[in-house]
């Protein structure tokens, strides 16, 4: 079995998630927009999952819009909004370390000729609230920013957001992606005093392919897609109806946050520690960075992907470098940290989740040891 390490990519499927999807799928098939029995059976399923994922926002149903994914959820937000809010600015403002489905939906609009401003970290991934605050002008129709970000753990300043917003009495949305916040977390987005929330299934033990986007009630941003009545014709085409249930069911299974907080943030320490006692490591992620997620250098002479293809191939072990989306290339978040070309080669990201133990940490620091022994720098 392999020793798995990399849920901030993706995480197993808790067994919940698994029996309401084969349930979906084997006896409960019915489209929801069907209007005979299976039709409304499909619905009650669909309702059931949006109220689950509203009651651990804190919100109301109507305000989950189902989509693809957190990719989908953050191309709506950010295009969406965009196009429902250029008549009153066109400043937005992000980050320089947000996820790819950000980075290159800003880039789009970039082209279109908005002005995107791309707030830059400090060396360990952490966005100031100075500058956030020098950024938001009475121009800037939409702010967004990650909660945590998925390659370093750093916790950036969307509580502050909407302090800074009225202050600069600005029109701005304001837009949070708390797909590595989600689940672990509370993550309440009228506490955050957000417009738009992504999330996703597939980081909290659900299934691939369904996310969601929270809309604030009254909050108008235009559609990308066409051609239905579902979600409020926000997110029009037939319901995923199976990864819905099991995401409601994902959602349903988490655990208790305190306890679990409390599990992982020791095996945090634990991991620190260990990797700290090998020669040369060095750990990329500040202390205040969410305790799932350690991004630390290797100092052997291989490359960060030669490294993961040995530790899985010779140790059953999963982990990665920088973020799954980006397939093997250079990370963003590492170079915008300003982070040397040697460290940006060959870091990895080990990242938890409830399900892992000490001794995965062990069997890791054994792998990493060798390797450091074998093919030093
Ligand atoms: N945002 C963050 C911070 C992520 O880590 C990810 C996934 O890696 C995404 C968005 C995209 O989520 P999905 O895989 O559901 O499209």
């Amino acid at each position: 079995m392999a020793v798995y390490l990399d849920n901030s990519a993706t995480t197993k499927p808790c067994p919940e998630a698994v029996d309401a999807v084969n349930y979906m799928l084997t006896e409960n098939y019915g489209n929801p927009s069907s209007l005979h029995g299976l039709g409304i059976e499909a619905t009650k399923a669909v309702t059931s999952a949006r109220q689950a994922i509203a009651d651990k926002l804190g919100c109301e149903k109507e305000e989950i819009f189902f989509t693809s994914g957190a990719t989908e959820a953050n191309n709506l937000a950010i295009l969406g909004a965009a196009s429902a809010m250029k008549r009153r600015g066109n400043r937005i403002v992000s980050t320089a370390i947000e996820h790819e489905s950000v980075i290159q939906a800003l880039d789009e609009l970039e082209k279109q000729g908005f002005e995107i401003i791309r707030l830059m970290p400090d060396v360990k991934g952490n966005i100031s609230v100075s500058d956030l605050r020098d950024a938001i002008d009475e121009k800037t129709i939409l702010v967004s920013m990650m909660y945590i970000n998925n390659e370093v753990g750093s916790v950036l300043p969307v509580e502050k957001i909407r302090k800074i917003v009225t202050l600069k009495n600005s029109p701005a949305l304001i837009h949070i992606d708390c797909v590595q916040a989600f689940g672990k977390i509370d993550v309440r987005p009228k506490k955050l005093g957000a417009d738009l929330v992504s999330i996703t299934a597939h980081k909290i033990h659900g299934p691939k392919g369904c996310g969601a986007l929270y809309v604030k009630k009254g909050t108008i941003i235009h559609p990308r897609t066409f051609g239905g009545e579902q979600e409020k014709r926000l997110r029009p085409g037939t319901e995923a109806a199976p990864l819905i249930a099991g995401f409601g069911a994902a959602v349903e299974a988490l655990t208790d946050f305190g306890e679990q907080s409390a599990k992982i943030a020791e095996l945090n320490r634990y991991a620190k520690e260990k990797l700290s006692a090998l020669e040369g490591v060095i750990i990329n992620s500040g202390d205040a960075a969410s305790p799932y997620i350690i991004n630390v250098y290797i100092p052997t002479f291989m490359r960060s992907q030669t490294v993961l293809q040995w530790l899985y191939s010779d140790h059953g072990i999963c982990v990665s470098n920088g973020s799954a989306c980006a397939k093997g290339k250079k990370s963003h978040v590492l170079t915008a940290m300003k982070l040397s070309d040697e460290i940006v080669d060959k870091s990895i990201r080990i990242s938890f989740s409830r399900d892992n133990t000490k001794a995965d940490v062990d069997a890791l620091c054994a792998a990493l040891k060798e390797l450091l022994e074998k093919y030093p720098k």
